[in-house]
Formats: C-alpha cells, sequence, structure tokens
C-alpha cells in the first residue's frame, strides 16, 4: 500500500486513524518461519498484547500462528477469533492463582513464572501439564525498560532456584511439559540470545516429559533506515542447529516455540494524524496534531523513535519539526525532525505504528479512540470504529442526585 491508499482512508473514515497492511504480517511472519525451517517442528505464538484487535487475531489465525496471551481477557479474545485452546499459551506476570487455572479449564496451555503458584497450581490440578518461565539473568538490548530477563527483573523463575523448582515438581509430580525464556524486547546481539539459549538447554536437561522449547520473543525491527535490527536468518540458522543437537541428545523431537508481536506487527501500522496547527516560537516550529499519547505513548513512555513523514505534500522542501500533539501535557512525538514542508491540514504519517501503539490507547483528557483499518488485498477494511461521547460516558455512574440541593421544607 502507498501514500495515496493512505490519503483515501482518511478521507473515508478520518483522522487520526490506525491502518495495518496485512501483507506486511504475512510476509514477516513468512520470514521468520523460512528462518527455522531446519527444525523439526515450529510454533510461533504471537503475542496478543502488541496489537489485539479481534480482526488482526483472525487473520493470524488464518496464517497458522498461535497465540501468546497474557491475560485472561486476551485468552478469551483469541478462542473467540477462532484460535483452538491448544494454540494459546497463557504467559502471565503476577497474576493469581484463580486466573491461571481459569486459563488451565478453557484448554488453554499456561505458563507459570514463579514458584509460589506452581507449587499451588501443581499440588491442586498435577495432571494439567505446564510450561515454566526461566528468567536466565541475561541483558538483552540496552533498555532497562523493555529488558525483562535480568537480575532484578520480576519476570520467570531465577535459574538459581531450579533446585526447589525440581522440589515442587517431584513432590507435586506436575508435569512439566515446556520451558520457556522471554529476555525483553530488543535483542541486537545475537551471541547474548544464544548465551541465553544455552541456559535454557541446561535447565530443560531436568525435565523428562517435554514437548516445547519456548525462546521468547524480542526480535527487533528496524524503526528507519539504517537501523540495526535482528538478524533473524543468522539467528535462524545457528539457534536451529543448536536446537536439533538439544533434541537428538534428549532422545526426542521437540517444537521450538516463539513469541513474536513486534516483529509481525510493527512495520505493518501506520498511524495518521491531521495537523491542526503549525506554530513558530523563538526557537522551533511545532507541527500540533489532532492526536497525542492517548493515541500515541511510545515514545513518550519509553522513547521510541517513529519516522515521521508529510504524506500530503512528499515532494515538498524538507524543513525542521517538533511534532507535537493536542494533549494538555508534554506529548512530544519527534523532535529536530526533517519533514516535507508541513502546512495545516496535512496528514502526517507516523510509521512502525503496529505494535504497542493502539492497545496502549487510552481515552485521557476525554478524546475518543481513532479507528483502526486493516489494509487486505488491495482495499481496506475498516476493524474498529471510532469511539464516540458514548463510549467516553460508559460506565461512569452520574450521581446526579446526591448534589442536588434539598427541597425546601413547605412552611404551613
Ligand atoms: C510482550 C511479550 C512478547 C512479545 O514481545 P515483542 O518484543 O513484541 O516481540 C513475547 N512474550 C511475552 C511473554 C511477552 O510478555
Amino acid at each position: 500500500m502507498n501514500s495515496k491508499d493512505l490519503l483515501k482512508l482518511v478521507d473515508q473514515y478520518g483522522a487520526p486513524l490506525y491502518v495495518y497492511d496485512a501483507d506486511k504480517i504475512a510476509s514477516q511472519f513468512n520470514r521468520l518461519t523460512n528462518a527455522f525451517k531446519e527444525v523439526p517442528s515450529l510454533k510461533l505464538n504471537y503475542a496478543a498484547k502488541a496489537l489485539s484487535n479481534i480482526s488482526i487475531l483472525r487473520f493470524m489465525n488464518s496464517l497458522g500462528s498461535g497465540l501468546d496471551t497474557v491475560s485472561i481477557q486476551e485468552v478469551k479474545l483469541g478462542l473467540l477469533a477462532g484460535f483452538k485452546p491448544e494454540s494459546i499459551i497463557f504467559t502471565p506476570n503476577g497474576v493469581s492463582l484463580e486466573e491461571i487455572e481459569a486459563a488451565a479449564s478453557l484448554g488453554v496451555q499456561v505458563n507459570i513464572d514463579n514458584l509460589s503458584i506452581l507449587e499451588q497450581f501443581g499440588s491442586k490440578h498435577p495432571d494439567i501439564p505446564v510450561c515454566i518461565r526461566i528468567n536466565p539473568h541475561v541483558m538483552a538490548g540496552g533498555n532497562s525498560k523493555i529488558s525483562v530477563g535480568h537480575i532484578d527483573s520480576k519476570f520467570g523463575i531465577s535459574i538459581h532456584q531450579i533446585p526447589h523448582l525440581l522440589r515442587i515438581v517431584d513432590l507435586t509430580k506436575m508435569n512439566i511439559n515446556g520451558i520457556h525464556m522471554h529476555t525483553g524486547s530488543d535483542i541486537l546481539d545475537i551471541d547474548v540470545f544464544l548465551y541465553a539459549s544455552e541456559i535454557l538447554f541446561e535447565t530443560a536437561k531436568n525435565f523428562k516429559d517435554l514437548e516445547f522449547i519456548d525462546f521468547g520473543s524480542g526480535f527487533k525491527v528496524p524503526y528507519k533506515e539504517g537501523d540495526i535490527q535482528t538478524n533473524i536468518e543468522e539467528l535462524g540458522k545457528k539457534l536451529s542447529a543448536r536446537f536439533n543437537e538439544f533434541c537428538k541428545n534428549y532422545g526426542r523431537d521437540l517444537t521450538l516455540a516463539f513469541e513474536p508481536g513486534k516483529f509481525l506487527v510493527s512495520e505493518a501500522g501506520s498511524f495518521l494524524a491531521k495537523v491542526n496547527v503549525v506554530k513558530q516560537t523563538t526557537s522551533t516550529v511545532f507541527a500540533s496534531v489532532d492526536s497525542g499519547f492517548n493515541h500515541l505513548i511510545r515514545p513518550m513512555l519509553y522513547g521510541s523513535s517513529h519516522e515521521i513523514i508529510n504524506i500530503s505534500n512528499p515532494t515538498g522542501r524538507e524543513r525542521y519539526y517538533s511534532v507535537v500533539g493536542y494533549i494538555c501535557e508534554t506529548d512530544t512525538f519527534g523532535s529536530n525532525r526533517r519533514i516535507n514542508e508541513i502546512s495545516e491540514g496535512d496528514i502526517l504519517c507516523f510509521k512502525n505504528a503496529g505494535a504497542y501503539c493502539f492497545t496502549m490507547a487510552s481515552n485521557y483528557n476525554s478524546r475518543y479512540r481513532p479507528a483502526e483499518v486493516l489494509w487486505y488485498k488491495g482495499k481496506g477494511h475498516l476493524i474498529r470504529e471510532r469511539e464516540t461521547f458514548d463510549d467516553i460516558l460508559r460506565n461512569q455512574v452520574d450521581v446526579k442526585s446526591l448534589f442536588e440541593a434539598p427541597k425546601k421544607e413547605a412552611v404551613n
């Protein structure tokens, strides 16, 4: 799809608008599948939290993907979208035993990441197979906000607790059928990832009935030309060879699983916003769009840099702009960006808007969340309507009568 298609969609559905290109999602899915074609069995479980629209989930299902979920609500969405329970893995953190039991009772593969719940679950349901999330204590990527495998991370069961873990498994007679790690977003160094994998293999040897080993995700995608990205093909070659060797020693073919979110949907997404005001101050030219961190919070939340292009004036002279939102907070999308000359009314396109963008949107400032469109086979399909004032009021309880002036008592 091109800029003209995007502009037409804005004409049709208004701004701000999220658009997702199904072809890009499919090509990323196929790229990852191809990179691991040497392993006997590969399972990609799309991480629903990246972009959880039910139509996106249906599309993932049609590609042959499984689903990685982190809440019982995501499990229910996945089931509604047509995933079989056995194609769903539930990988939450810090949730109650009841929520894990609820997922298990729906037939979903549960993944437990702490010893307390593992012990309770194993004691009550020794017959339900469980995957365990291991923390290999490896620092992946440079950003501690998105690195979740290091020593102070709240995620996973520490490798130093393996002896106790084995005691729990032994005493409860529970069945561990999978072993998992997710070191966080942004794998830059394949060797670091392979090093963490070795720790996982070492841990896996302790369990006789494994069916799969899940290496989580964290594949980095480029945000602009020349950006470093995870070399999927090289990772595929190296990890597949090592995995196959492990299976040989283990005595059985296992499934190699991943849970990519960003890798599958980030680049497929475009966020389109209209410029309300171009404002020259003494130091900067601001372009203010009809959006803010209520719609796209990643630049403000963890400093991610989304490329911004002016699709209304693609050949205009390039100038420096700070692109900001309309929220009453500092909500800078990008500072000192070279962008083709911007006029009020132009449509700016924010790239890499597929992952963790709409799913993190809110109603802050009592604004509506945007509409979403799936671009499929050369056509746009509305997959979420723009909110309306009714959505803002939904679930609010107006206790008006509490504040009404008391009626004057009748005087005889
Ligand atoms: C968020 C998450 C993922 C997806 O991570 P990406 O960086 O988007 O690929 C995978 N697994 C688990 C357990 C997660 O919490």
